[in-house]
């Protein structure tokens, strides 16, 4: 009878950057065998949507020094980048420092399967390692030890049973039946209708198009102009955002000293904004960058959230998201050139207003009826193709995967109740079960945690969690395989003992 395996088995759901990121954690820190398994139905791990495109004018949105893997190593892919390791020997423009450079998010991508490769090597034969390409489906606990295990339900019949099992899911489309304007039939099976920027498939035939509307003007509009200017499109871009803001170019500016003051228990949303006030006059008198001060909030986000009270959250949210995403997500310069470029040749047009509706036509294209900001009655546009670039969506009460579903329903994941991932403990990211409990072994990362930390979508905060459950984890398992060595010896000392017992019945006792 083969024996059963006792190396403890993680399951990371999820193979992007963040999955990717809790796997290297414990494949540098992991001192006992183990087996360690990522299920994620990509061909390959680490790149997700961001750092999978091919395009190397997409770049990431910040500077190398803040992008390490690592957090206890973070000039680690100053360290790579400076090795040459990047594709195709890639080097940051002329005059700009490795560590201050932004690199092709395609280069990033690289460095993610490098780590990963390297770790897994420097690991040896203490971790097998498995990538499950196929998709989870559902979870199942299981309480018939003392630490409870997850069976998780792969779409391929397979159920890998984890000692600790990490949620690292990502981002999830919005569908169209739930944005805010009516959508007729025929428009989301329409080649013309782009859901998806990143599907193959999306940019075929761009080039025959004399109009493409742009639902959102953030940095999938921005990446999805390039793409099509690329592909060939010659034709006007129109871009339909609620206040018409686009992209911001990030300056290359110190952050502003840290500020923000407030008690343990008493922050207000009004004071805290009161300070922001004051400091915004004084970089004006000092003719400084308005920009100086995002770093400065930011570090401050995932404390301020957490002791924000539940109305000063909905405020937020009301009021002032859209303004604080807007300073935060914003891009290298040579990507908005490319915005630039068309805008200076009569190609381009930014509108402030509502999405009323979308239909789609006899001769097949797509009208696009909107409500403009400025007072204007409702005006509607012809386009030959509309693409989505709206965002994602967070909220675990109605994404619809049937993962999220099935954890949702069976009580081991609990919406967080503004609509922004699951609650989990701040300590480990352990998940809440549906009565608030945290499950031991069961824990999340990256998007899903948004309702804990509001700012989790960005490597910045991603690497930091990584390390926060991937430490977690071993802690759990240590007292485990402790106490497996321990099991193993005491069953080996017992079966000595018995040995010897017989021995001495049968007059064989050893010396
Ligand atoms: C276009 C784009 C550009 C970005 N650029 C930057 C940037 O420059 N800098 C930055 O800091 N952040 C950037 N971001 C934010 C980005 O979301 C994070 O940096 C990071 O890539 C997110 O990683 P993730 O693993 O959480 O999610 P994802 O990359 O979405 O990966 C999640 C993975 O989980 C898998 N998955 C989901 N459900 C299941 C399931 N049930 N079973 C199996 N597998 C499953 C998916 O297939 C996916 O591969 C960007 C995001 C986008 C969309």
């Amino acid at each position: 009878m083969p024996t059963p395996d006792t190396r403890p088995h993680v399951v990371i759901v999820g193979g992007g950057l963040a999955g990717t990121a809790v796997a290297l954690r414990i494949l540098k820190d992991v001192e006992q065998p183990i087996r360690l398994s990522i299920v994620e139905s990509r061909p390959t791990l680490g790149l997700g949507i961001a750092y999978g495109t091919a395009h190397p004018e997409h770049l990431v949105n910040g500077l190398a020094k803040l992008f390490s893997l690592y957090d206890d190593e973070p000039d680690h892919l100053v360290r790579w980048l400076r090795a040459g390791a990047g594709v195709g020997g890639w080097q940051p423009p002329a005059g700009v420092a490795i560590e201050e450079s932004m690199p092709p998010r395609q280069v990033y991508g690289a460095y993610v399967l490098a780590s990963l490769t390297a770790a897994l090597s420097r690991a040896g034969h203490r971790v097998e390692f498995r990538h499950l390409r196929a998709r989870a489906v559902d979870v199942l606990a299981q309480h018939d030890t003392g630490q409870p295990r997850y069976r998780v339900v792969l779409d391929d019949g397979s159920q890998p049973l984890a000692d600790a099992l990490v949620l690292a899911t990502g981002i999830f489309a919005k569908p169209l039946a739930r944005q805010a304007f009516t959508v007729g039939a025929g428009v989301a099976p329409s080649p013309r209708y782009v859901g998806d920027i990143w599907q193959a498939g999306a940019w075929d035939g761009v080039a025959r198009d004399a109009q493409i509307v742009y639902l959102g003007a953030g940095l999938s509009a921005v990446d999805s102009l390039i793409m099509a200017e690329k592909a060939g499109f010659k034709g006007r871009h129109l871009v339909l955002s609620r206040r018409g803001q686009g992209v911001r170019v990030r300056e290359d500016v110190q952050p502003w000293p840290d500020f923000l003051r407030y008690a343990p228990d008493a922050v207000s949303l009004r004071d805290l904004l009161a300070q922001i006030r004051v400091q915004r006059r004084e970089i004006r008198r000092q003719g400084a960058s308005w920009q100086r001060l995002v770093p400065a909030i930011r570090a401050h986000v995932p404390q301020l959230w957490t002791l924000a009270s539940p109305r000063d959250r909905q405020r937020f949210l009301g009021r002032l998201r859209a303004y604080w995403e807007a300073a935060l997500h914003r891009s290298a310069a040579a990507p908005l050139a490319w915005q630039a470029r068309v805008h200076e040749e009569g190609r381009h047009r930014h509108e402030a207003g509502r999405v009323q509706s979308i239909a789609a036509q006899a001769d097949g294209r797509l009208a696009v009826a909107w409500l403009p900001r400025d007072g204007r009655p409702v005006q509607t546009l012809v386009a030959d193709r509309v693409v989505n670039c709206l965002g994602f969506d967070f909220d675990w009460r109605q994404i619809d995967d049937p993962l999220v579903r099935q954890l949702v329903a069976r009580g081991l994941a609990q919406p967080d109740p503004l609509g922004f991932g699951v609650q989990a403990t701040r300590e480990t990211h352990a998940l809440r079960d549906a009565a608030g409990q945290p499950q031991p072994g069961l824990y999340a990362v990256g998007h899903a945690l948004r309702g804990l930390i509001w700012e989790s979508n960005a490597i910045g905060e991603q690497v930091p969690q990584a390390g926060t459950v991937g430490r977690a984890i071993l802690q759990q398992l240590a007292p485990a395989a402790a106490a497996t060595v321990l099991a193993r010896a005491a069953a080996a000392a017992g079966a000595t003992v018995r040995a010897q017992r017989a021995g001495q019945e049968a007059g064989t006792a050893p010396g």
